[in-house]
C-alpha cells in the first residue's frame, strides 16, 4: 500500500523511474512517449545534460539561502534574463514554487498595488468561467473551473465571471468571428460596469487556454479588446501564461503574438521545464515603482522564494532554449503536428474540433460531430483515453468536464520543444489506436 494521498485514493499509479528525452520508463520496464510533458511541463524532455549539469554545479555551491537575509547572483541572473526577454517593461520578476503560488502573488500584488494608488476600494478579479488558475484557495476563487470549485464552496474571494473566448462552441453559425469577438468584449464592459469600474482590481485569462478547454488559441482582436477595456477603466490585465508561456506556443510569452502587453503575467511548467519546481510572476515598471515610492515592501513571501537550484535550473533551461533556437523548431514542429493530426483525426466521427498553436495542441471529443453533443460525464472518456493510452505507451493530458464544468472531453498535447519529426508521428499512430481504444471501452 501506498502513504502517499494520490489523487485517486483507490489506485497507486505506476512507479516512473527513468526517463530521457521524450521517454518516460516505470518500475515494471513499461517505456512510454511522453507526448504531453506532464501537464505542458517537460518542454526540453528528460535528462538534458545541461540542466542536470547546472542543478548539479548550483547545488555543490550553495543549494538554500533564506531570502529574508540574502539574494542569490543565480537568482538575479535568472530574473534579470527573465525581464530582459520579457516584452515592454515587464521587468520585474518574483520568483516562486510554482503556477499557483505565481497567481496567489500575481492577486496580492495587484490587489496591494491599488491599495497604494490610493484605491482600496477595488477589490473584484473578473475571470472566464471556462478557467483555471491554480488550485491555491485563491486562485481556485479566481478560477470557473466548477468540478474543482464545488468541494470548497463558498469559496474566500468573489470573482465576476464573463465568457471564455472558445470559438468552437459559441461563435454562432453565420456570426463573423470579428463580430463575435466584439460581442465577448462587449459582455466583459457589461461586467465591469455592473461591478462598478471603481470596485474591480483586474481581469485574469489565459492567452492561450491550456487544460480547461483544450488548447484554445484566442479569436485575433480579442486580446487587444481585452486591453483597451482595461485602459478604460483603470483595470490590471494578468495574463495567465503558466502553460502556455515559456515558448510552448512558439514565441516565449503567447501574448507576443497578441500584440498587447499585460501588467502581470505569471509563468510557471516550462519556465524549469520540470527540472525544478518553479514559477514566476513578471510586472510592469510601473506598478514595481508604485510600491517602492509608497510603503517600500511587497508584503509577500514563501519559504522556498528565489531558490538557487530552482533559478539554476530555469536558467539552464531558458539558456539552452535560446542557444539551440528552439522557438524556431516549436513554430516547425507544431505545424507538422497540425497536419498529422488533421491527417488523422479530421474526418473522425467523435473528433470535433482540432485545435491549438505551436506546441499546444488539442483534440475535442464529442458524441456528435454535426451537433457538436459532447459524450455524457458519467462515460467519463478522458479517463478511459489516459488508460488506453498508457497502454500504448503514450502520455497524453485527457481532461473532462471542461463545459459548464460537467461535460467536454478534451485530450490535450504538449510534447517538448526537442520531438523529432518521427516522434510526432509515433505520437499520432499511438493517439490513434488509444482513442479507438478507449471508444470501444466506453461502449461507443
Ligand atoms: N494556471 C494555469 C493556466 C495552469 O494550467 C496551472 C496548472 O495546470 C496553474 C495555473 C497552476 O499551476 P501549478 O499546478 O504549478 O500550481
Amino acid at each position: 500500500m501506498s502513504h502517499i494521498i494520490h489523487r485517486s485514493l483507490r489506485r497507486t499509479p505506476p512507479v516512473a523511474v527513468s526517463g530521457e528525452g521524450i521517454i518516460l520508463r516505470d518500475s515494471k520496464g513499461n517505456s512510454y512517449l511522453d507526448a504531453s510533458g506532464g501537464a505542458a511541463v517537460s518542454s526540453l524532455g528528460h535528462g538534458h545534460p545541461d540542466v542536470v549539469d547546472a542543478m548539479h554545479a548550483q547545488i555543490d555551491r550553495l543549494a538554500y539561502a533564506h531570502t529574508a537575509f540574502f539574494t542569490t547572483d543565480v537568482a538575479e541572473e535568472l530574473a534579470a534574463r527573465i525581464a530582459y526577454d520579457a516584452p515592454g517593461d515587464l521587468d520585474h520578476v518574483y520568483l516562486v514554487s510554482g503556477g499557483s503560488e505565481a497567481m496567489e502573488t500575481a492577486l496580492k500584488l495587484a490587489r496591494q498595488y491599488v491599495v497604494e494608488c490610493g484605491q482600496p476600494q477595488r477589490h473584484l478579479f473578473i475571470a472566464r468561467r471556462q478557467s483555471y488558475h491554480g488550485n491555491t484557495l485563491g486562485a481556485l476563487a479566481l478560477g470557473g473551473n466548477a468540478f474543482r470549485r464545488k468541494p470548497y464552496a463558498p469559496l474566500l474571494m468573489d470573482v465576476a465571471r464573463v465568457a471564455p473566448c472558445y470559438e468552437y462552441r459559441d461563435r454562432a453559425d453565420g456570426q463573423s468571428v470579428a463580430d463575435y469577438t466584439a460581442s465577448l468584449i462587449a459582455e466583459l464592459e457589461v461586467a465591469i460596469v455592473a461591478a462598478g469600474p471603481e470596485n474591480v482590481i483586474g481581469f485574469c485569462a489565459e492567452p492561450v487556454v491550456g487544460a480547461t478547454g483544450g488548447a484554445i488559441p484566442p479569436t485575433p482582436g480579442y486580446f487587444k479588446g481585452v486591453r483597451a477595456l482595461c485602459d478604460k477603466y483603470g483595470i490590471l490585465f494578468i495574463a495567465d501564461e503558466v502553460m502556455c508561456g515559456m515558448g510552448r506556443t512558439g514565441t516565449l510569452y503567447a501574448v507576443e503574438q497578441e500584440n498587447v502587453l499585460p501588467d502581470l503575467v505569471a509563468l510557471g511548467k516550462g519556465l524549469g521545464a520540470g527540472y525544478q519546481p518553479i514559477g514566476a510572476v513578471v510586472a510592469r515598471d510601473p506598478i514595481v515603482q508604485r510600491l517602492r515610492n509608497g510603503s517600500g515592501v511587497f508584503q509577500h513571501g514563501h519559504t522556498y522564494v528565489g531558490h538557487p537550484v530552482a533559478a539554476a535550473a530555469a536558467l539552464a533551461v531558458q539558456r539552452v532554449i535560446q542557444r539551440d533556437c528552439l522557438l524556431g523548431a516549436v513554430t516547425v514542429r507544431g505545424a507538422s503536428l497540425r497536419r498529422l493530426l488533421r491527417d488523422a483525426f479530421g474526418a473522425h466521427p467523435h473528433v470535433g474540433d482540432i485545435r491549438g498553436r505551436g506546441l499546444l495542441w488539442a483534440l475535442e471529443l464529442v458524441r456528435d460531430r454535426d451537433t457538436k453533443e459532447p459524450f455524457a460525464p458519467s462515460l467519463k472518456l478522458h479517463e478511459a483515453v489516459r488508460t488506453q493510452a498508457m497502454a500504448c505507451g503514450l502520455i497524453v493530458y485527457p481532461m473532462g468536464g471542461t463545459i459548464d464544468g460537467e461535460r467536454g472531453d478534451h485530450i490535450l498535447l504538449a510534447p517538448p520543444f526537442v520531438a523529432t519529426e518521427a516522434d510526432l508521428v509515433e505520437i499520432v499512430a499511438r493517439l490513434q489506436e488509444a482513442l479507438e481504444r478507449a471508444l470501444l471501452s466506453a461502449g461507443v
